[in-house]
């Protein structure tokens, strides 16, 4: 096992490990999705959507394919849990109610840039019902001549049929879940994946000619050590894939009662868990990937990368993308949707989503409408989280207003983390460091105005 020289940029002591592990949002939006309210009035949600259609900004859609066919314990998605295959079907015509709604209200002019298909697991839908839903999509969007398309793919059910039904509906990038290689972590989290399963599904997407193959691994697993994560990120490269997602397992057992089978004792303490990080970060850019954002690694060419470099990238429910101005319309259950002005989120329950449709009714459930110091707030920390630094003169100009002074208790507030190495500042720009990377969400946290008094409960840990 690699272990991390005294002279590693990335040694972290305990204290600090200490002093920062507190729970927080992952900021993909902000506010964070906790505050969204039942209250927010509908007839104001509609009416910033009719004026959002008004400046035919492009689409990014999502949609919500909610159906596994069995629960991995480490799970934090909303997911419909069943064997029967029929549930997709009925869920398509749901689905197909939801853009005839929603289509009344978008202007067919809108160029649609982005396309995801996320849950669940959208391959639980059949080969012809993925070509089915292709076509609602086509048949109802304009869609760009480059739009990317990426759908999420859980290889333990997959047939090389499905791979060529998401190819003719026009995907060219593939996310692909495999967590974690060891097979006593797979037993443990109740996810049991062969590495020639994960394979056969990289090599089909590769023959089919997707642009783009991501591996999704989580640390923090019950039984992970740094050796055996090591280990699973070498097995994973071996398959050449083009981008890595390395999330922090989210342990939140009081909204995911499954992840209490996830004993404590069981799981890599927040040092560890720190060690698996830095080790993942030397292995992945050692291997020639960037590491992008807070969790991304991607190759050097790749548009995230770019993206990066050029101070363009975004953060958004789905990650890092690089799709700043499109707005986010969400299809399906639990799915959320942003305008520059407002979010909603859909019902998060299949029969009361269900039940909405049916009866002809918008199926959402909370919204939330933006005030002008949250735009302010919402970019600063996207800013942080994509580009790990602030120019206080170029996003003042940006925002149209004085960035220091708007922030002066905030940037005051930072002294802590700067004395502890997590950032660098000058009187015109602030860097995030090595080691403050691999805690920004808590340097995020100086910039919400929320967060204070609603943590405990509310978040998972940042480490
Ligand atoms: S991790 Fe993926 S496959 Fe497993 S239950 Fe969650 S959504 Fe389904």
């Amino acid at each position: 096992m690699s272990t991390l020289s005294e002279s590693s940029p990335l040694r972290v002591d305990l204290e600090l490990v200490k002093k920062y592990n507190v729970p927080g949002p992952r900021y993909t939006s902000y506010p964070p999705a906790t505050r969204f309210a039942e209250e927010t009035p509908k007839e104001l949600l509609l009416k910033k959507i009719l004026e959002n259609n008004e400046t035919r900004r492009p689409l990014s859609l999502y949609f919500h394919l909610p159906f596994c066919q069995s629960l991995c314990w480490f799970c934090g998605c909303t997911t419909v849990i069943t064997t029967k295959q029929e549930a997709s079907h009925g869920y398509l015509d749901i689905l197909d109610k939801e853009l005839a709604w929603m289509g009344k209200h978008l202007n067919p002019e809108r160029k649609v840039v982005q396309l995801h298909f996320g849950g669940g697991t959208p391959t639980f839908l059949l080969p012809d019902e993925i070509r089915y839903l292709g076509r609602m999509i086509r048949d109802r969007f304009a869609l760009d001549s480059k739009l990317e398309a990426s759908v999420e793919i859980d290889p333990r059910w997959l047939t090389q049929d499905h791979i060529t039904a998401l190819g003719e509906a026009g995907f060219n990038r593939a996310s692909l879940g495999v967590q974690d290689h060891n097979p006593e972590v797979q037993k443990a989290v109740h996810r049991i994946q062969p590495y020639e399963q994960t394979k056969a599904a990289i090599d089909w997407i590769r023959a089919a000619g997707f642009k783009s193959l991501n591996i999704d691994l989580i640390y923090g697993l019950p039984l992970q050590t740094p050796a055996s994560f090591e280990k699973t990120i070498e097995d994973i490269l071996l398959l050449n894939p083009d981008r890595f997602a390395v999330f922090n397992y989210a342990h939140v057992p009081w909204i995911k009662p499954a992840q209490k089978s996830l004993k404590e004792e069981k799981r890599p303490n927040a040092e560890v868990k720190l060690e698996m990080l830095k080790l993942t970060i030397e292995k992945l850019t050692g291997a020639g990937f960037d590491y992008i954002g807070m969790d991304h690694f991607a190759r050097n060419e790749d548009e995230l990368t770019v993206a990066q470099r050029n101070k363009t990238l975004q953060r958004n429910f789905q990650g890092y993308s690089t799709c700043g101005d499109a707005d986010i319309y969400g299809f399906g259950m639990s799915s959320i949707s942003q305008t520059p002005d407002i979010y909603w989120q859909n019902l998060k329950e299949l029969p009361a989503y269900t039940s909405a449709l049916n009866a002809g009714q918008w199926p959402v459930a909370k919204g939330y409408v933006l005030t002008k110091d949250d735009k302010v707030r919402r970019q600063t920390i996207m800013r942080l989280m994509c580009d790990l630094s602030f120019d206080y003169a170029q996003l003042s100009n940006e925002m149209g207003l004085d960035f220091p002074g708007y922030f002066k208790r905030e940037l005051e507030s930072l002294s802590d983390m700067e004395a502890d190495g997590l950032i660098q500042r000058d009187a015109g720009k602030l860097e995030v460091t090595e080691i403050g990377r691999l805690l920004i969400r808590n340097i995020a946290m100086r910039f919400d105005a929320y967060v204070e008094g609603e943590q405990e409960r509310r978040y998972s840990k940042t480490i």
